[in-house]
């Protein structure tokens, strides 16, 4: 069926965007027992009449005929309509609950259209909520989040989040902070006594209440964000290392080739998996070694880059052919020092009582791991592993859902925390600290979307599914 594509983002004036009515199918694409579109606007009651030949009683399910500009039915089924303010968007919304056919769903959306209503954009009803304060940015980000949850722990953690336990926690946050600024100001009002003041020692303990509160804040919110966007781990080693067989028992099928001959896999393997509940993307990639193959060299640039944007690598060792890491100790010097890296010493099952000792792991930082693909063997721990490297830990009261955005801010939020304290002690410049204090608040208000920008806001409703 033709149809208009919906406005881009940039083509509406604000004073549209926030005035007509807009419409989508709310439910994803493909057949299903019920389809649903959705409406939200100001004023529903001339679509309302058209369509349904009568308004709805707010919040009761009416079963109604959904009606062409003939008076035709294009289908029949549920409508259901939540007055604003009360209701998803703040607005009036109406839910046509149909078929569930993707055919007749836009029809029903063309004559909706046809109507006067417009197409939404990605997250638009949502954006809508947010606009009209039904709720704060980092629970808008929580709606997508949920939506595309690719775990139940992730799920439960944006559900979390979209309670608003997230942004209560940094809302109490900058409660604290705006105390403490209180009396860093008046202090700067008081020249005279201005010493006095900063050195009272309520201060410094008020400040590093809050220090601990945003660093509490930081360690559950990049779990978070792990839970969202997964970590992303690099299984590096020589060619036959078993480097494809371990990602294929990790990734519960035949996603890279097997083979016996050294560089095969001349091309970067991604897979999705879920290990312990926590997305995480694998990278396989072909060994590091130098080759006069230009397909091969141009697998190894690929590895490397792979290497620089990792968050942890698994470097594989073959137990019986390189039973010293001798390869490790090559190839070590061309990992960015930033990533940390931890040894796995692979096809375990084939060491016979007389191979040479493996070199045991001393300390988390220098982690030798031993498996055997083929049987399985510590293959439990290594999970374990790559989970505590997510930095995985059910903090109390559970894990909430954070984006990449939340973390970065929450960092600029603890290091102007810990510049305030600096301040505060070394020079006990009022001024100082209360400049601080005001960054670290400004950057926590971005989280709730106090500080909201438009070009923020673009970003992060863009990245919705229409009809949310
Ligand atoms: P890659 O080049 O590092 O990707 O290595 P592959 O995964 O292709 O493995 C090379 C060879 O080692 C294949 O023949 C695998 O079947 C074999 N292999 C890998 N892991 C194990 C293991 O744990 N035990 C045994 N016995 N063989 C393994």
């Amino acid at each position: 069926m033709e149809h208009q594509p919906p406005p881009r983002r940039e083509e509406l004036t604000a004073i549209e965007a926030a005035a007509d009515t807009i419409v989508a199918i709310a439910t994803p694409p493909g057949r299903g027992g019920i389809g649903i579109v959705r409406l939200s606007g100001t004023d529903l009651t001339g679509i309302a009449g058209a369509l349904l030949g009568m308004l709805p009683a707010p919040r009761t399910a009416r079963f109604a005929r959904f009606l062409d500009a003939e008076g035709e039915s294009i289908d029949a089924g549920i409508a259901l309509l939540f007055p604003g303010p009360n209701s998803y968007t703040g607005e009036d919304v109406l839910e046509l609950q149909a078929h569930g056919s993707p055919v007749l769903l836009e029809a029903l959306v063309e004559r909706c259209v046809q109507l006067g209503a417009r197409r939404a954009l990605p997250g638009e009803f949502t954006q809508r909520a947010y606009l009209n304060e039904r709720i704060d940015l980092a629970q808008a980000e929580a709606v997508a989040d949920l939506v595309a949850a690719g775990s139940e722990e992730a799920a439960r953690a944006a559900v979390r989040s979209l309670e608003g336990e997230f942004s209560r926690r940094v809302q109490e946050l900058d409660e604290q902070l705006a105390t403490l600024r209180v009396h860093v100001e008046a202090a700067i009002d008081f020249p005279s006594e201005e010493i006095e003041f900063l050195s009272d020692p309520l201060i410094g303990q008020r400040l590093e209440a809050a220090r601990s509160t945003c660093e509490a804040l930081l360690s559950g919110a990049r779990t978070g964000r792990v839970l969202n966007e997964g970590l992303t781990v690099v299984i590096a080693g020589a060619p036959n290392a078993g480097k494809s067989t371990l990602l294929n028992r990790l990734a519960g099928h035949e996603a890279a080739i097997v083979s016996e001959r050294p560089g095969t896999t001349r091309d970067l393997l991604r897979e999705r998996v879920l290990v312990g509940g926590v997305p995480m993307t694998l990278v396989d990639t072909a060994g590091l070694r130098d080759t006069d193959d230009p397909v091969e060299q141009e697998g190894v640039r690929r590895a490397r880059a792979a290497l620089a944007r990792a968050d942890h690598v698994l470097y594989l060792i073959d137990a019986v052919a390189d039973a010293a890491g001798g390869q490790f100790g090559i190839d070590r010097g061309q990992f960015p020092p930033s990533v940390p890296v931890t040894r796995v010493y692979t096809k375990c099952d084939l060491r016979g009582a007389g191979a040479p000792r493996l070199p045991e792991a001393t300390g988390s930082h220098n982690m030798a791991l031993r498996i055997s693909a083929k049987t399985g063997a510590g293959l439990e721990t290594l999970a374990l592993h790559l989970l505590s490297v997510a930095g995985y830990s059910s903090v109390e009261g559970g894990t909430l859902s954070a984006r990449a955005r939340h973390v970065e801010a929450l960092r600029r939020c603890h290091a102007a925390l810990e510049a305030a304290r600096t301040a505060l002690r070394t020079v006990q410049a009022g001024e100082l600290v209360a400049e601080e204090l005001k960054a670290a608040q400004r950057a926590l208000g971005e989280i709730t979307g106090q500080e909201d920008n438009e070009a923020l806001l673009g970003r992060i409703f863009a990245g919705f599914c229409i009809g949310k």
